[in-house]
């Protein structure tokens, strides 16, 4: 941290991905007290207040109590299958849906029987349903995949629509892109969580590019890549005036 008394008042929005290893004092409780300039607790304490006030809807606790018991009874010994199998479970919950890709098909069956097998009922939708032409959100027949045929469009507001109409308490997507599942995750009315994350070149663990982003996917950085990696967030970086 920085020996400048003003440093904190840099900072206007948070910045943990730049807390060192040796501070990360929120494990503790002790952001306010050991907290870098740029920690959450310092930019902005009322808004951990005001977000705060969110627990006390009842569902909201029930969800974050459900979430913090999975975490600790599974710790380390509980697949995400079976953590989402007793996510569901611990709520009370007796219909889950599957937002599938259409390439997941296959392993939309495997999960679907995984989640019968424990009294669940299963709703699961594909994303090309319906077969709308991706003309119909816009695009040229150049700006397909494969230019000159039919290519149905991701079509993730519309399996919203329908795992909701069925009356889906949590949806789980499976292998959505970038984008489509945010579209699921914005219209989509029961609680949703990812199973898997569509990454097409490290067999769905997009974490690897991070893990070797200074090794074999180096390419991943932008050209504005410093020589060095910086130690402060950016608005930290030039001196106070
Ligand atoms: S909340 Fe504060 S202490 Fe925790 S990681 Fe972020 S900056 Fe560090
Ligand atoms: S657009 Fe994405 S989610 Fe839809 S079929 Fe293609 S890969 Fe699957």
């Amino acid at each position: 941290m920085s020996s400048n008394p003003n440093a904190e008042k840099r900072y206007t929005d948070p910045g943990c991905a730049y807390c060192p290893p040796s501070v990360r004092a929120c494990r503790q409780g002790e952001s306010q007290a050991r907290g870098p300039g740029y920690c959450p607790s310092k930019v902005d304490q009322s808004g951990i207040n005001d977000a705060y006030e969110n627990y006390a809807d009842p569902f909201t606790r029930e969800v974050a109590r459900a979430s913090a018991l999975v975490e600790a009874e599974g710790y380390c010994q509980w697949t995400r299958v079976e953590e989402i199998c007793e996510f569901a479970k611990k709520l009370g919950f007796k219909k889950i849906g599957i937002a599938t890709c259409i390439s997941f098909v296959d392993l939309a069956n495997t999960l679907s029987g995984i989640l019968e097998s424990h009294g669940f009922t299963v709703a699961s939708v594909a994303c090309k349903h319906g077969g709308v032409a991706k003309e119909r959100i816009g695009l040229a027949d150049v700006e397909k995949i494969r230019p000159g045929g039919h290519e149905s469009m991701c079509n993730p507001v519309s399996q919203a629509e329908l795992l909701n109409r069925a009356g889906c308490e949590l949806n789980v997507v499976l292998g959505l892109c970038v984008g489509h599942d945010s579209l699921f995750f914005k219209h989509s009315d029961g609680l949703a969580t990812t199973l898997v994350a569509k990454d097409r070149v490290l067999a769905h663990n997009p974490v690897g590019a991070l893990q070797l982003a200074d090794s074999y996917y180096s390419r991943v950085w932008g050209p504005e890549k410093p020589d060095k990696a910086p130690k402060l967030p950016a608005e930290g970086r030039s001196k106070p005036s």
